[in-house]
């Protein structure tokens, strides 16, 4: 297929940010329900939950997930590997986002090709991405259409052919979507790198599409060996979202998924960061870029190593960076010195995060000048404590963002899958709204203290080439 997959690599970064800017839902991180016993009697969700999502577990390991919402006759069907491009070996950089593009190649049962053109014919649409942390498949489709994609899925997560024939065309797809996508804009190229920089030791910093030269020279025993230790119902999440019925789901799931066999998930062992030290900076100027533009990252937990810090963290960051009432606007654009200031956090990965800031000079006002009042912000947000009405405030916007999760078709499967695979409770998705307008100031204080530290902390600079400044 020559279809742009759209949703292709969704960095955490795009993933949370999209969430923040209309619903928080994508920042909302969620399966102790899941942990339960095997082929038993699905687990309802507790009452008040966002979702709703009820669960069960195959007696082959895969889990499953139900959003019931019955307003349209229409399903999205997702299948969630616990495997992305940090799962990779060191050299092999690209390899599952190289694989996700084969997987739409030909299998035992279906040519190559096939299978987008089969759920366009059905009137459905299809994607897939893969993240540091997961690769995920979709489908969207009329309800009665569920069995089908189902038994489609379930096929290539075993009888995928990776033959050489596919792959050699492929990879030069690859490769151009890394031009488009990364070398060509000044912008992610200057992301991937700053990232790169920011992981001393963890594969977090490692570009999900690759390194050119190590997606030239991914091999076919490469791929093939990663799809085999990691395509396999114990390290698969299945979400379904829409007209369905719980029980139906599952039953289907039992006659599709239910019939691949494979060993246990495998253990997720990835390089660690070591503790922080020192401070770092990275200057990237590029001919293309016009204004310059700052990006500071700190070193912070996830949601998975601390819920309670991660609460915190969401809160701080729309309280730090989110528009024209957020401390750092205030600071620096109401004073003439910045066009625009942000803050991002996302606690749902598997391994230690980022906490990150961004900022804009104004045309004319010298870079020095924005990081030094930058500088000078945190250093007082961090001695005094945040004001009460600016967590409250914060606390509702994030919040009603919960309330329009609801409305959108992938909304629920995709927040919940991305929890599942790093490994948190669906309650962390669920009981999110509950949770957040728990948090108090002195936590989002606190929350800012522990990690707003300039040890082990990044700054980079994307500037305009030499003699081009404004
Ligand atoms: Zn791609």
């Amino acid at each position: 297929m020559t279809d742009i997959r759209d949703a292709d690599h969704i960095e955490r970064r795009t993933l949370l940010a999209a969430g923040a800017a209309g619903a928080a839902l994508a920042a909302l991180p969620a399966l102790p329900a899941l942990a339960q016993a095997t082929t038993q009697a699905t687990t309802p969700s507790p009452a008040g939950s966002v979702f709703g999502a009820e669960t069960f577990t195959l007696a082959n390991g895969m889990k499953g997930v139900v959003i019931p919402m019955s307003r349209a006759p229409v399903v999205a069907h997702m299948v969630w590997y616990r495997v992305g491009a940090a799962d990779e070996t060191t050299g092999q950089s690209g390899l599952a986002h190289f694989l996700e593009h084969l997987m739409f190649k030909g299998t035992t049962t279906l040519p190559a090709g096939q299978f987008s053109r089969r759920v366009a014919r059905e009137g459905g649409r299809d994607n897939a991405f893969t993240g540091h942390d997961y690769t995920a498949y979709f489908q969207q489709v009329a309800a009665d259409r569920l069995p089908l994609v189902m038994g489609m899925e379930a096929d290539r997560m075993t009888n995928l052919l990776l033959d050489e024939k596919d792959i050699a065309p492929e990879r030069l797809v690859v490769i151009e979507e890394r031009r488009q996508v990364v070398d060509n804009n000044p912008r992610s190229r200057f992301r991937e790198r700053l990232q790169n920089a920011f992981f001393v030791n963890h594969p977090y910093g490692r570009p999900i599409i690759g390194w050119e030269s190590e997606i030239r020279a991914i091999t076919r025993d490469n791929l093939l060996a990663f799809y085999r230790q990691h395509y396999r119902p114990s390290n698969a999440i299945l979400v379904v979202q829409g007209a369905a019925d719980t029980e139906a789901v599952r039953r289907m799931a039992e006659d599709t998924y239910g019939r691949v066999t494979g060993g246990p998930a495998p253990e997720r062992a990835r390089p660690q960061e070591p503790p922080p030290l020192g401070t770092r900076r990275v200057t990237v100027r590029d001919a293309r870029v016009r204004e310059p533009s700052l990006s500071r990252m700190y070193p912070a937990p996830s949601a998975r190593a601390d819920q309670g810090v991660a609460d915190a963290l969401d809160v701080a960051a729309h309280v730090l960076g989110s528009g024209p009432s957020s401390i750092l606007w205030k600071a620096l654009v109401d004073s003439g010195l910045a066009a625009s200031t942000g803050a991002w956090y996302g606690g749902d990965t598997v391994d230690q995060t980022e906490f990150a800031l961004s900022a804009a000079p104004r045309p004319g006002v010298a870079p020095e000048r924005v990081e030094a009042a930058l500088d000078e912000t945190i250093a007082k947000a961090v001695q005094a404590e945040v004001a009460g009405e600016q967590v409250e405030s914060a606390i509702r916007q994030l919040t009603a963002g919960a309330a329009f999760a609801r409305d959108s078709l992938m909304g629920g499967a995709r927040t919940i899958g991305a929890a599942l695979t790093v490994g948190l409770p669906i309650e962390s998705v669920e009981a999110w709204p509950t949770r957040i307008r728990t948090v108090t100031p002195e936590r989002v204080t606190a929350a800012l203290r522990a990690v707003l530290k300039e040890e082990g902390s990044i700054t980079g600079w994307l500037l305009p080439a030499e003699g081009n400044r404004s």
